[in-house]
C-alpha cells in the first residue's frame, strides 16, 4: 500500500477535473483520505499574477469524497493532488494532503516519511510558523516557505529544503506564482509531457490518458515546471542541470483498462495463463547470462525481495538447491541493513520487485552496494524503473502493468523467470557432464530439459485455463471462508511458501486473518490454536510431500477443525 501524488500545469484546461480522473486510475496503490489544491484565479493563460491556493479534501474513496467536495470542480488551470496512506498522524480531514505553508502561498502533497521531521517542525514553530495537522509532510511546505522567502528564488528554496529532509520523499509542491516543483529521493516520481500541459506523478497511469511521453526522474532529482506549462528543468540537488530522456510508455501501459473484468485484480488472475507463457521472454539472452553467473559466483548469492516478492525468493531458493544444487540466502529486502555484515565484493544479490520501485527493495540494494557486493541482478516487470537502473543485469517478467494492489500475475511470472534461470543452470551443467563424460545420452538429457522449458509451461497455462474456466467451486469455498476470523494454510516444502503467500493474499484483499504454516511447524505451536472454530486450508499436490501432510491433516481434523 502507498499513497500517490500528482501535479499539473496545462496552458488552457481546467486542473481539478484531469487530477481527479489521474487519482482514481491509481487507486489500486491503496489510500485513505484524498485532496486537491488549484491556483484559483490561474484560469486563462494569460494570468501571471500570483493566485490564491483553494484546498479540498477528506476521507474516504476519490468518488465519495468528490461527491461531496466537488474535487473536481475547482478553478485553476494549476493544481495538485494526493491520496494519502497514513503514516504520521491519525486518518482525518486535517491530516488528508495537500499541506499549505502558514501563509498558504505554497501548498505540497507528499508520498513517503520525513524521518526527522519533528525537529524541522520545532525550529519552525520558533520561527513563528503554525502547523494545522498532525503530518511529516507539513513540514515540507513551512520549510520551503521559510527558504522562499529568504532566497526569494525556488530552485534555491528547494536546494534548500531537499537538503534539510531525511526519510523518503517524493512531493509536489504548488506555489501561488504558478509554479510546480517536485524532489524524488527513494519514492517514484515520473514526469509526463504533454503538447501543452506538464504532469508530475507517482504512476504513468496518473496521466496516461493524456499524454505518453514519460520522464522517469531519478532518485536526487527534482523539476521545476514554470507557470506556461511548456517549460521545465530538471535539476540534481545541488542545482545542476540534469540530462532526461523521454520514454514512450503507450505500448507498456496498453492493457491497463479492467475491460469487462469486476477489477483489476480478477483481470490479472485470469491474464496468468497468457502471462505465464511470456515470463522472461523478452531478456532471454539476460536468462542465460544470470545462469552463468549463478554457476560462477565465488561467493554467496543472495534473493531479496518484499511481501510476494520474498515469497517468491523462497520458491527459487527451494529449486535452486534441490534441482540446481545451488544454495542460495533469501533476506526480506526490510531486513537487508541487519543482515549485510556478511556480503562481500564476490557477493550475488537478485532483487525481485513487480514494480521495480519498490522502496524497501532499492535500499536493500543501496545497502548491499555500500557492503561492498559485486553484482546486482534484478527480476522486475518495468525495465524502465530504479531498480533495473542500479542493476547490472536486468530480466523482465513480461507480464503488463499490474494495477491490482495484490501481486497475483507478477508473482507467476516471478517464478517462471527462475523457474527458467533454474532450467538453464542444470541444461549447462548437463552439457558440461556430457562433455566430460562424452556421454551420448547426456547430451539427450539436455534436449530433453530444453523441451520441457516451453512445455511445462504450456501446461500450467493449460491448467490454469481449466481451473479458471468454471470458478464454482472457488465461489463455493470464498462463500464459506467470507464470514471467518481465521485461515490456517499448510504446506510442506515448496508449498509452505506458497501458503505463506496464499495467507498474504487473503490479508491484504479480504481482511481476514490468516497465517502460512510449514506442515511440520504445526505440532511446534500453532496446534494450540486449532479448535472446532479454526479453518485450515491444506495444500498437498500428488509429490513427495503428499503422505507427511495427510498425517498433519488428520491431526487438525482430530481437534475439529474444518479443512
Ligand atoms: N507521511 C505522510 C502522511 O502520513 C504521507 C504518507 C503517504 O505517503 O501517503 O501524511
Amino acid at each position: 500500500m502507498c499513497c500517490s501524488i500528482i501535479g499539473y500545469s496545462s496552458y488552457g484546461k481546467d486542473a481539478s477535473s484531469v487530477l481527479v480522473q489521474g487519482l482514481k486510475r491509481m487507486e489500486y496503490r491503496g489510500y485513505d483520505s484524498v485532496g486537491v489544491a488549484t491556483l484559483d484565479n490561474s484560469s486563462h493563460k494569460e494570468t501571471t499574477t500570483s493566485g490564491s491556493i483553494m484546498i479540498r479534501k477528506g476521507i474516504g474513496k476519490v468518488s465519495e469524497v468528490n461527491k461531496s467536495a466537488n474535487l473536481d470542480k475547482m478553478p485553476g488551470r494549476i493544481g495538485i493532488g494526493h491520496t494519502r496512506w497514513a503514516t504520521e498522524g491519525k486518518i482525518t480531514n486535517a491530516n488528508a494532503h495537500p499541506h499549505a505553508s502558514s501563509t498558504e502561498q505554497i501548498v505540497i502533497v507528499h508520498n513517503g516519511i520525513i524521518n526527522n521531521f519533528e525537529e524541522i517542525k520545532n525550529e519552525l514553530i520558533e520561527d513563528g510558523y503554525t502547523f494545522k495537522s498532525e503530518t511529516d509532510s507539513e513540514v515540507i511546505a513551512n520549510l520551503l516557505q521559510k527558504n522562499y522567502l529568504q532566497t526569494k528564488n525556488i530552485k534555491e528554496s528547494m536546494m534548500q529544503t531537499v537538503a534539510r529532509l531525511q526519510g523518503e520523499y517524493a512531493f509536489v509542491a504548488m506555489f501561488d506564482d504558478g509554479t510546480l516543483a517536485a524532489a524524488r529521493w527513494r519514492k517514484p516520481l515520473i514526469l509526463g509531457v504533454g503538447n501543452e500541459d506538464i504532469f508530475l506523478s507517482s504512476d504513468v497511469l496518473g496521466f496516461i490518458e493524456y499524454t505518453d511521453n514519460a520522464i522517469y526522474v531519478e532518485n536526487g532529482n527534482m523539476v521545476i515546471a514554470k507557470n506556461d506549462a511548456a517549460s521545465f528543468e530538471i535539476l540534481d540537488f545541488d542545482g545542476n542541470t540534469v540530462k532526461h530522456t523521454i520514454t514512450k510508455v503507450s505500448k507498456e501501459f496498453g492493457d491497463a483498462y479492467k475491460g469487462e473484468y469486476a477489477n483489476y485484480t480478477l483481470k490479472e488472475i485470469y491474464e496468468q495463463h497468457d502471462t505465464i507463457t511470456r515470463a522472461g521472454t523478452s531478456t532471454e539472452p539476460e536468462i542465460k547470462k544470470v545462469a552463468r553467473m549463478i554457476m560462477d559466483a565465488k561467493d554467496s548469492i543472495y534473493i531479496t525481495g518484499s511481501g510476494s516478492s520474498y515469497n517468491a525468493a523462497l520458491v527459487a531458493k527451494h529449486f535452486l538447491s534441490k534441482d540446481a544444487k545451488i544454495r542460495v540466502e533469501t533476506i526480506m529486502a526490510s531486513e537487508m541493513q541487519f543482515a549485510s555484515d556478511v556480503i562481500t565484493k564476490d557477493s550475488i544479490l537478485i532483487a525481485i520487485s513487480q514494480s521495480g520501485e519498490s522502496g524497501d527493495v532499492l535500499n536493500a540494494i543501496r545497502v548491499a552496494k555500500e557492503a561492498g557486493c559485486g553484482k546486482i541482478i534484478s527480476i522486475v516487470n518495468v525495465m524502465t524503473s530504479a531498480i533495473v537502473h542500479e542493476s547490472d543485469i536486468s530480466i523482465s517478467m513480461d507480464c503488463g502493468p499490474e494495477i491490482g494492489v495484490a501481486a497475483t500475475k507478477s508473482f507467476t511470472a516471478q517464478l517462471v523467470t527462475f523457474y527458467k534461470i533454474i532450467l538453464e543452470i542444470i541444461n549447462e551443467k548437463n552439457t558440461i557432464q556430457s562433455l566430460e563424460q562424452y556421454s551420448e545420452s547426456n547430451a539427450d538429457t539436455q534436449k530433453d530439459s530444453q523441451t520441457t522449458n516451453s512445455n511445462v509451461t504450456k501446461n500450467i497455462s493449460n491448467y490454469i485455463l481449466q481451473t479458471l474456466e468454471d470458478p464454482t467451486n472457488i465461489q463455493m469455498v470464498a462463500n464459506n471462508l467470507k464470514e471467518v476470523s481465521d485461515i490456517y494454510i499448510l504446506g510442506r516444502g515448496v508449498h509452505y511458501p506458497i501458503a505463506a503467500e496464499s495467507a498474504l493474499k487473503i490479508k491484504e484483499l479480504t481482511y481476514i486473518h490468516a497465517e502460512g504454516i510449514a506442515g511440520g511447524e504445526l505440532k511446534h505451536g500453532p496446534l494450540a490454536l486449532i479448535d472446532t472454530s479454526v479453518y485450515v486450508m491444506i495444500i498437498n499436490p500428488n509429490d513427495h510431500t503428499y503422505e507427511e501432510t495427510i498425517t498433519t491433516a488428520r491431526e487438525i481434523k482430530a481437534r475439529g477443525a474444518k479443512i
